[in-house]
């Protein structure tokens, strides 16, 4: 299957740019972390990486190792400066149609603060 071409036009491009405001978290070389419009959680924080990288799958297959260290970093260090390891938090990347994934810029979805349930919704 041929990857999805990355949109620079994407809103969490944009947002890297500086383009659209953020209610930023935390920065580094390597991410931008920062809370969700629509939050689903008391804590709703995405942890997004520098680079154009449409998903997880385009990540993991090309990103350089620097960069996929230094973002997993980001992410776990976003989390303990939230002081979200304990009482614990949820992670989650959509990635592709099935999984919902509306924005094309690699997103880790970061939720805490309520106890969050079942992993997975059921269908109807
Ligand atoms: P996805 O469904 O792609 O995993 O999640 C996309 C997330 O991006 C959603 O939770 C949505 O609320 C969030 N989002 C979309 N547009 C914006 C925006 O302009 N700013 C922020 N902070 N979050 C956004």
């Amino acid at each position: 299957m041929t990857p999805k071409a990355y949109d620079p036009e994407n809103i969490f491009a944009k947002i890297l740019r500086g383009e659209i405001p953020c209610n930023k978290v935390f920065e580094d070389e390597h991410a931008l972390a920062f809370h969700d419009i629509n939050p689903q959680a008391p804590v709703h924080v995405l942890v997004i990486p520098k680079g154009d990288y449409v998903s997880m799958d385009d990540f993991t297959a090309s990103a350089p190792e620097e960069l996929i260290v230094g973002f997993f970093r980001a992410v776990g260090e976003v989390a303990r400066g939230l002081n979200l390891v304990d009482p614990g938090y949820r992670l989650l990347a959509n990635s592709g149609a099935d999984a919902h994934q509306e924005v094309a810029h690699l997103h880790v979805h970061i939720f805490a603060g309520r106890r969050l349930g079942p992993m997975l919704v059921r269908p109807d």
